[in-house]
């Protein structure tokens, strides 16, 4: 028989409570997002009855469909997607946090977009880090003038950054990656007028890497739900 989504929860929690204490880590510093991409809202019910409150999207209809049938006023729901600038409004109306920032124009959207009775964004600056010519995210040198833009913006709270990278299943590999995204946090930290408290990497298959190299938000898809459906 296959895990449930319950034991599935169950599991990582302790993976990774295990892993923060062996790279001295405080405890509870790892926050779990559940991602939820392709799955059923019966799937994500289940994983919020097993104490799943943080959710990541990447596709937005898909996601309005699950946030309007569930209903549930306690879940944050996370962004994590690529970001279409036609499609801001409704990102900045029914989100927490986006991850996946990585260009001015879009964040001045969101910022003039989020409504005023709702708390600012949550903005974490995606990260090209693998510097892939097929992937989206701001490079390293473009970060600094980046972040320092969107700093200003008044509706939005810029936490952090985010990064996927290019897939490798070496763990020294997965380990220099996300020791690269480290150092970029620490020299933003030591130059930008705010603080930044949020590194936003780690998937199924590294997330122990990036416990490892100082991650505070682990995004996890197949760990919990399985192996996705391909469209
Ligand atoms: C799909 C996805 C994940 C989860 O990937 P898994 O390998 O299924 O854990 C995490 N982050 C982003 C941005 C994704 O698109």
């Amino acid at each position: 028989m296959t895990a449930t989504i319950n034991q599935n929860i169950a599991l990582l929690r302790k993976q990774i409570s295990s892993a923060e204490q062996r790279y001295q880590r405080n405890s509870g510093s790892v926050q779990l997002i559940a991602v939820s991409k392709t799955q059923p809202a019966t799937k994500l019910l289940e994983a919020y009855n097993a104490g799943q409150r943080l959710f990541g999207e990447n596709y937005l209809q898909e996601a309005l469909d699950k946030i309007t049938e569930l209903k549930l006023p306690d879940i944050e729901w996370h962004f994590i997607g690529p970001i279409q600038s036609n499609k801001t409004r409704a990102i900045a109306t029914h989100f927490d946090w986006v991850h996946s920032v990585d260009r001015l124009k879009v964040a001045r959207r969101l910022n003039e977009q989020r409504p005023d009775e709702l708390a600012p964004l949550n903005i974490c600056l995606q990260i090209n880090i693998s510097a892939e010519d097929s992937k989206s995210g701001a490079s390293a040198n473009e970060a600094l003038v980046l972040a320092n833009q969107i700093s200003k913006l008044p509706r939005l709270a810029l936490r952090g950054l985010m990064a996927i990278p290019s897939h490798s299943d070496n763990v020294i590999e997965q380990r220099k990656t996300f020791s690269a995204m480290r150092q970029l946090f620490q020299t933003l930290n030591e130059t930008l007028p705010i603080q930044l408290d949020t590194l936003s990497m780690g998937m199924s298959g590294d997330m122990d890497a990036a416990i490892a190299e100082g991650t505070t938000m682990v995004r996890i898809g197949t760990g919990i739900f399985g192996a996705r459906q391909t469209p």
